[in-house]
């Protein structure tokens, strides 16, 4: 049987609109409440969809419950050939640790770098393959390449398959869950983020993170690309060294997310024993 797909059911919710509204011309009172129903059941997917942080399409990971004094910093869009080893500079300095959710087309364009990530024990996440804003209209068959050739390449490279995965600008539809399910990936949102992409001031981006932050948030950040301040840096290389020092200032240590999500009874693994975690199988692929 044939998988569904999210534009069918868009075009069929507009078909099924549009004849209830030829139906509204006839018959105005009684087909009202049933107009009102499914305009307000379109107008919940379509709010789904472009919520980055809402539940109602499955699971979704904003923050995390720990009795540990953590917090997971996550760096999406990468890897950047500039960005990205300053980034992981930054972190080794302040012995902090780091998810990054990395694009496919980018990964396979600098496979030195996914590498590199590995080595320094940060966790590789999967972001898609080609980072297309219309993911969120892509049917589930296109969907599952673009999460399977990332899976594929970003375990071939760091030795250990993705387990999270982020859609690009956090825009997903309902075929996107179940695709998720069957890969044993979970899908992570955040708690905050700066805005880094956008806003030229690092200031304003270290208000949106740091200020009253508890244990279990979890922090938006891009390598991939950053906005330029007044002096033409990127704002993350002033923000981030600012933000690792006051969450050691809190006693609040920077972690990947595999390592938030894990469990609080567990023991703490080292940087050493993170970075020589052993790999699991790749999971059952369905296309
Ligand atoms: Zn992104």
């Amino acid at each position: 049987m044939p998988r569904l797909d999210a534009r069918h059911v868009f075009v069929g919710i507009s078909a099924l609109d549009g004849l209830l509204a030829a139906g509204a011309a006839a018959h105005t009172l009684a087909a009202a409440p049933v107009v009102g129903a499914v305009v307000a059941t379109q107008a919940a997917l379509t709010a789904s969809c472009l919520c980055p942080r809402c539940p109602w399409l499955g699971s979704v990971i904003t923050r995390v419950t720990t009795t540990r004094s953590e917090v997971a910093l996550t760096f999406d869009d990468g890897p950047d050939e500039t960005l990205t080893p300053r980034v992981l500079a930054l972190l080794a300095a302040h012995d902090a640790k780091a998810s990054f959710f990395c694009i496919g087309t980018r990964a396979r364009a600098a496979p030195t770098l996914i590498r590199a990530v590995a080595r320094a024990g940060h966790s590789i996440e999967n972001h898609s393959w080609h980072h297309s804003l219309r993911f969120a209209l892509f049917g589930s068959r296109r969907m599952a390449r673009e999460i399977d050739d990332t899976q594929h390449l970003l375990a071939d490279l760091s030795g250990r398959p993705p387990s999270c995965f982020r859609a690009p600008a956090g825009f997903r539809n309902p075929w996107l869950a179940p695709l998720l399910a069957e890969r044993s990936l979970r899908y992570a949102a955040w708690s905050r983020r700066g805005f880094d992409t956008v806003d030229p001031s690092p200031a304003r981006v270290a208000r949106r993170l740091a200020p009253g932050l508890v244990p279990g948030a979890v922090l938006l950040l891009h390598d991939g690309h950053n906005a330029r301040d007044p002096m033409g840096r990127p704002v993350l290389e002033t923000v981030l060294p600012r933000l690792l020092k006051e969450l050691q200032g809190r006693g609040l240590r920077a972690v990947d997310l595999p390592t938030l999500l894990a469990d609080p009874d567990a023991p703490h693994p080292s940087s050493h024993e993170a970075a020589a975690r052993p790999a699991t199988p790749t999971p059952r692929v369905f296309r």
